[in-house]
């Protein structure tokens, strides 16, 4: 890691754990709700996303405890996440997995500020600060009302 790229990072979650973005809830009754916690850190997260009729991530929100890791890879999965499609949204849940948990150089460029918590992977208990916003998002996913159940209600 060079100090440059340091910088950067510190900057990046600093700014993203002071102030996140999409930071609130939903009050859209056909918002899914999600809840998660990291006991080994003390973060917690609660997740809101609305899915439109697609499947798409119409609008997602977030509240929350804990490190500045949680709170900032939340607050910048938000800001990729909001207005993907469903395929897109998966694409990058597995990208971003792939990213803190595989050893690789650096995560594909649709991630874009998210590749600066790909140096976590080294620290096991950091990879699940990094991921708590994002088992919230696939769990709120299997949660969805589901694109094939549209039609049956
Ligand atoms: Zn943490």
């Amino acid at each position: 890691m060079n100090t440059e790229f340091e910088e950067l990072y510190q900057q990046i979650i600093l700014d993203h754990s002071k102030r996140p973005r999409n930071f609130g809830t939903l009050d859209d009754p056909a918002a899914v709700h999600v809840e998660g916690d990291n006991p080994s850190c003390g973060d917690e997260i609660q997740l809101h996303v609305k899915f439109g009729a697609e499947g798409e991530v119409e609008d997602i929100k977030f509240t929350g405890v804990g490190c500045a890791i949680s709170q900032a890879s939340a607050s910048l999965m938000t800001l990729k996440l909001k207005g993907k499609s469903r395929p897109e949204a998966e694409q990058m849940l597995q990208a971003f997995t792939d990213l803190v948990t595989k050893d690789q150089q650096e995560g594909p460029r649709m991630l874009g500020d998210l590749r600066l918590l790909g140096g976590v992977r080294r620290f096991p208990q950091r990879v699940k600060c990094a991921m708590l916003a994002w088992r919230a998002f696939e769990q709120s996913i299997t949660e969805s009302p589901g694109i094939e159940n549209v039609s049956t209600e």
